[in-house]
């Protein structure tokens, strides 16, 4: 093959938008990407293909959708611009670039109906967003309704399938170590020895959660302990390499995506088997103590969708950055079979809540007090139920907001969880095409970045599907225009 016209860093849900855009266009697209091809698709290939989106309901959702027989009796509440932008705006603290928010959200529901078009199926989460009411019908929640088909390995397959559909050709095993430059502009990569020249770079190489010592430096002491989540890969090497030529770094560096994670699973890192299945994200329905036994956070704040990404640095910041998910036997029953019942699973199950904490080596004063007061604080004239903020609340320090039900019916479980880093919301600073700017604000020629290389968009929590989407939609535009 002669030079490539365009090469795309990193064959994760990003790179591959990118890809497929410019080949589109009938660029020569060469593809690079550091891990074996079987460790590939980034952090991409571990997500379960949540996917958030603008739409106005079922209806509008049908053309995308896989046929599915409970349709039907499905409520789905339309999502708007203005919601996903507030959603952005509020979890963000007004802190995220508004340029790019708004690009993403008015991207989204044409970027998922191009990857449709392309051959990407998608399916609503009955499993996760969606509450089963006793009448049969399920009514959705928390602005992210839909994933694709198989999750993170079913879309990193068929991105491989469009990919060779389109004359991408894709190259496993090259990490790439530098870029060619000449002038201002760059003019290709090096992966080790080798240069690779081409009219435009698109770096979609991810973040740098994966660098332990770049996560001390920048999100502070105690990261280096964190668990990687995803990738292995994504190290930052672009970023630093781009940084080197004169690009500016973009977003919140000191902030990142991270969430309970079990703490007990031997091989609870980068697991390509359980990926996404390490996750603990019942918390809404139950209390969440650290080892003195003590409640530290509201796990009724907002959805889980709203509350998760925030909360794994919470429960890295207290002792032995280790806490406990308890639920009573009622609550445990509805919690997420996909999570809760991962196979290899090793929860703390006890008849009384004494025996409980002395299982799971948390102070059992401490313990006993703080459910029992937690009981006693409840406003039970509020019904229970979860696919509303119910504004059911516990008035203890700290306040439960929603979902308060008092841990009350033996046996008792406790989940253990750590801190799981899924990755940072820290990169390049580009504009809403992926342009990546110089640090006098200027586009440096043949430099494009998408996905989680772009910084800018989070900065200390995230609504759930805005990654894929934001890499959906900026990759797209960065492809489009290489
Ligand atoms: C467990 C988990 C679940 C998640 N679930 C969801 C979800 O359901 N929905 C959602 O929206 N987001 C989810 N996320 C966030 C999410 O993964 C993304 O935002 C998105 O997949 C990022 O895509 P990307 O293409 O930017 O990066 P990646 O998919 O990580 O791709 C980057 C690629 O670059 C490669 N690379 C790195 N360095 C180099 C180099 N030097 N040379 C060549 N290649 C390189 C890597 O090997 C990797 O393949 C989840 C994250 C995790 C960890």
């Amino acid at each position: 093959m002669r030079d490539p016209e365009v090469v795309v860093v990193g064959g994760g849900n990003a790179g591959y938008c990118a890809a497929h855009a410019a080949a589109e266009r009938g660029r020569r697209v060469v593809l690079l990407e550091k891990a074996p091809r079987a460790d590939a698709g980034g952090n991409s290939y571990y997500t379960l293909g949540s996917t958030r989106m603008v739409h106005d309901g079922l209806d509008d959702l049908i053309e995308v959708l896989e046929p599915d027989e409970r349709h039907a009796r499905t409520e789905v509440p339309p999502y708007s611009a203005a919601e996903f932008l507030d959603d952005l705006e509020r979890v963000t603290g007004g802190r995220g670039d508004k340029e790019l928010a708004e690009a993403v959200v008015e991207g989204s529901r044409d970027a998922v109906r191009w990857l449709h078009g392309l051959g990407l199926r998608f399916q609503l989460m009955y499993d996760r967003q969606a509450h089963e009411q006793p009448d049969g019908t399920f009514v959705f929640w928390g602005g992210s309704h839909l994933s694709n088909v198989d999750g993170g390995p079913g879309l990193m397959a068929v991105h491989e399938q469009i990919a060779a559909r389109l004359g991408v050709e894709v190259r496993y095993d090259s990490a790439v170590t530098g870029l060619l430059t000449e002038g201002d502009a760059v003019v290709g990569v090096r992966i080790g020895t080798e240069e690779l020249r081409a009219e435009s770079v698109v770096i979609a190489s991810g973040g740098f959660q994966a660098n332990a010592q770049w996560r001390q430096q920048y999100l502070g002491d105690g990261w280096q302990h964190a668990k990687v989540r995803g990738t292995p890969y994504n190290t930052g090497d672009l970023i630093s390499a781009a940084l080197e030529i004169g690009a500016d770094r973009g977003g919140d560096w000191s902030t990142c995506h991270s969430v309970p994670w079990d703490a007990s699973y031997p091989e609870n890192e980068s697991n390509r088997a359980l990926t996404n299945r390490l996750s603990r994200y019942g918390y809404p329905l139950g209390i969440v103590v650290n080892r003195r036994g003590q409640r530290f956070l509201d796990e009724g704040a907002d959805f889980r969708n709203y509350t998760y990404a925030k909360y794994g640095k919470v429960i890295l910041d207290q002792p032995g950055s280790v806490a406990f998910q308890v639920f009573d036997a009622t609550s445990r029953a509805m919690l997420a079979a996909y999570e809760y019942e991962m196979p290899g699973i090793n929860p703390v199950v006890a008849d009384s809540l004494e025996e409980l904490a002395r299982a799971m080596g948390v102070d059992v004063d401490g313990f006993v007090r703080t459910v029992r007061e937690f009981n006693a604080s409840i406003d039970t004239s509020r019904p229970f139920d979860p696919t509303i903020k119910d504004g059911r609340c516990a008035s203890v320090q700290p306040v439960k907001s929603n979902w308060a039900a008092a841990i009350e019916t033996a046996p008792y479980s406790a989940y253990p969880v750590t801190c799981g880093i899924s990755f940072t919301f820290g990169g390049l600073r580009g504009d809403v095409d992926g342009r990546v700017l110089d640090r006098s604000d200027v586009p440096i020629p043949g430099l494009l970045a998408c996905g989680e290389t772009l910084g800018g968009l989070f900065s200390g929590n995230y609504p759930t599907g805005a990654g894929l989407t934001a890499g959906m939609v900026i990759g797209r535009r960065a492809g489009a225009l290489a």
